[in-house]
């Protein structure tokens, strides 16, 4: 009768109402995984640390909980199995009651339903194996359910074909109105607050020179921590900066909330406006830098939300109506994400949008000295959360198994070598990698328009683009990493987007300082010295024609296609085998 809670490395929340029923928890600290590839050396202190805090807490929370190391899970519960049944044995722990029936006395598991595909039931066969029985129960740490999930699509469920094709694409935008109608975040009377589901044209912003993001929170490792990264700078072989310099992720409840209200007080008035901003020597610029602590459990996407509404509540401001550059500067010309793929249903090519807002001085709403949170930041914020990630961890179980292994366009390079060690004069893709190298994390422009938009004119396997990702991001798990690398980043299947999500170097140049500086020239395509992003654009184009031309998406880049003459393409092909082979051989 008694039930043992058993959370996961990525369950670490001491208020999950699955812990009110539980008589007790067990905590199984895998290591296999870790060995199988060479992980970011902060990924792996972070998630092992974070499970060893987590213990201590809820110890000292009065839990009685079981904390196993072992190398895969199996070998954990074989030594859980082995001790309840010596308690059993003992009669310490009335496991067994001697009716010779070992199949219904084992112990009962209760276990949040696991993000990864196929684990849930794994897990179950392992503990059935031993004659335990393990319940799934729903996974509190995503807001929305599968049943959610169902009632939005109409149950119409989907298939990735073996070619890549999905028999139908889902649409972010449809799914975020439907949760911010469904929870009422951010809206008043039935209707989005503002008037506008969705302000990313006020969100396109790169600041001017000068401008300074506020200072990333910062939590000092404590002991465990220290100990814990000096294990695994022993016991693994990792990836990537293996001081703990900079290491400064929350590894608690406490700091992961500590952060977000850092965020909130500081961060968040700029966020929005300046969010798909690249800036030489910012890697953080003013994101929230929440993943890490949300994909852990550490937070429950509630809470950033919520938090955020909170904000908007008592300091929103208009759209663009608060400059945080202070005097106007920032505004280049931008262009939308949403020109690349399926948030806006328009179709149309880069706007070259005048950036909106900006200009009028608007006074602090209230809130001390706290600046103003324009709504714009705010919705932009939620968007996120209760859109993309909620999204993306649908289409994962949906689409996953063919997901991970979809590639609609048949692309098969290895990753240039440029990936893993940063070297490249390309100023772009040396900044993004470094930041990956350094501290385990990207921010979202940079793994979208430039880690994985490289990878993708450039031809890299999908597959392997994903493993690079996971294995090197502090916040990456595979079902986040899969739809997001797989499917948005790769285009290796049409089920989030029915277009691809490639630039040629015109967007990174709007979008951030780094093409000034650089060795190479975005304003050309062809030649020695010309912007590799941009011969591997048309290229790419070129290649994938017959796949891409048909998505209905693409026309106004295919009438650019069309209007290049032969001798045009000629150059452009020669530069892209010339990009492709500097490239593979290291020397970018
Ligand atoms: P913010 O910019 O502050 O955004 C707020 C929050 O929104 C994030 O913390 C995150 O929880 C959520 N969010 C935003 N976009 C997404 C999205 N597309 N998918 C899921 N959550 C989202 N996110 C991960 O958590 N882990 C990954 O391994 C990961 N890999 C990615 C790979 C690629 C190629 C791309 C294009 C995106 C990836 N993302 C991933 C999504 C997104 O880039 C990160 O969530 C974000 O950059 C994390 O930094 P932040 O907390 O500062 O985000």
């Amino acid at each position: 009768d008694r039930t043992t809670c058993w959370l996961l490395g990525d369950q670490l929340n001491p208020d999950l109402d699955v812990l009110d029923a539980a008589d007790d928890v067990l905590l199984i600290e895998a290591h296999g995984f870790a060995d199988r590839k060479p992980y970011h050396a902060h990924k792996l202190t972070l998630v092992f640390s974070a499970m060893r805090h987590f213990r201590d807490e809820l110890r000292e929370r009065g839990h009685d909980v079981t904390y196993l190391r072992a190398d895969s899970f199996g070998d954990g519960l074989d030594a859980f199995f082995a001790e309840r049944t010596a308690g059993a044995a003992d009669g310490r722990d009335g496991g067994a009651d001697g009716d010779g029936d070992t199949d219904s006395d084992g112990p009962h598991l209760q276990l949040m339903r696991p993000a990864s595909h196929g684990a849930g039931e794994r897990l179950r066969e392992h503990v059935a194996e031993r004659g335990g029985t393990l319940e799934l129960v729903d996974n509190e740490l995503f807001w929305t359910t599968p049943g959610d999930w169902r009632a939005w699509t109409g149950g119409e469920e989907t298939e990735i074909g073996a070619d890549g094709a999905a028999e139908r694409t889902y649409r972010q935008e449809n799914w975020y109105r439907h949760v911010r109608r469904e929870t009422g975040v951010l809206m008043a009377d039935g209707e989005p607050v503002g008037g506008e589901w969705n302000y990313d044209d006020d969100n396109q912003e790169t600041p001017p020179e000068g401008w300074e993001p506020p200072a990333r929170p910062t939590f000092e490792p404590d002991e465990l921590t220290r100990e814990t990264h000096a294990w695994v700078r022993e016991r693994f072989d990792t990836w990537g900066n293996d001081s703990l310099d900079e290491f400064a992720w929350p590894v608690t409840r406490d700091e992961a909330r500590e952060a977000l209200d850092r965020f909130v007080r500081e961060g968040l008035p700029a966020f929005g406006r300046y969010q798909d901003a690249m800036v030489g020597g910012e890697p953080f610029c003013s994101h929230s830098l929440c993943s890490p602590a949300i994909n852990l459990g550490l937070l429950d996407p509630r809470e950033p939300v919520r938090a955020v509404e909170r904000a908007y509540a008592e300091r929103g401001v208009e759209p663009g109506a608060y400059d945080p550059a202070e005097h106007g500067g920032g505004g280049a010309a931008a262009t939308s994400l949403d020109d690349f793929g399926d948030d806006d249903s328009d179709e149309e090519g880069p706007s070259g949008n005048d950036a909106a807002g900006g200009g009028e001085e608007t006074e602090a709403a209230s809130s001390g000295d706290l600046a103003p949170v324009p709504l714009n930041a705010a919705e932009g914020f939620i968007r996120q959360v209760i859109g993309w990630r909620e999204f993306v961890r649908h289409v994962y179980r949906e689409a996953m198994p063919e997901l991970a292994d979809a590639n609609r366009l048949e692309q098969s390079r290895d990753l240039p070598p440029a990936y893993w060690d940063g070297d490249t004069d390309m100023r772009c893709l040396s900044e993004a990698v470094g930041h990956v190298r350094e501290y385990g994390y990207a921010h979202h422009i940079e793994r979208l328009m430039v880690l994985a938009n490289f990878a993708l004119v450039y031809g890299a396997d999908p597959a392997e683009l994903n493993e690079w990702f996971h294995l090197g991001f502090v916040d990456a798990y595979h079902w986040v990493t899969t739809p997001n690398v797989v499917a948005m980043g790769s285009f290796g299947t049409d089920v989030l987007s029915s277009k691809p999500y490639a630039s040629s170097g015109s967007y990174v140049n709007r979008m951030s300082d780094h093409c000034a500086d650089c060795r190479y020239a975005v304003s050309r395509t062809t030649g020695e010295g010309a912007c590799p992003f941009n011969a591997l654009y048309w290229d790419f184009l070129k290649e994938n024609e017959e796949t891409l031309r048909g998505t209905g998406r693409m026309g106004l880049m295919y009438s650019h296609v069309d209007n290049k003459d032969d001798a045009e393409w000629e150059s452009i092909r020669e530069r892209a085998d010339r990009v492709r082979e500097l490239a593979g051989e290291g020397k970018l």
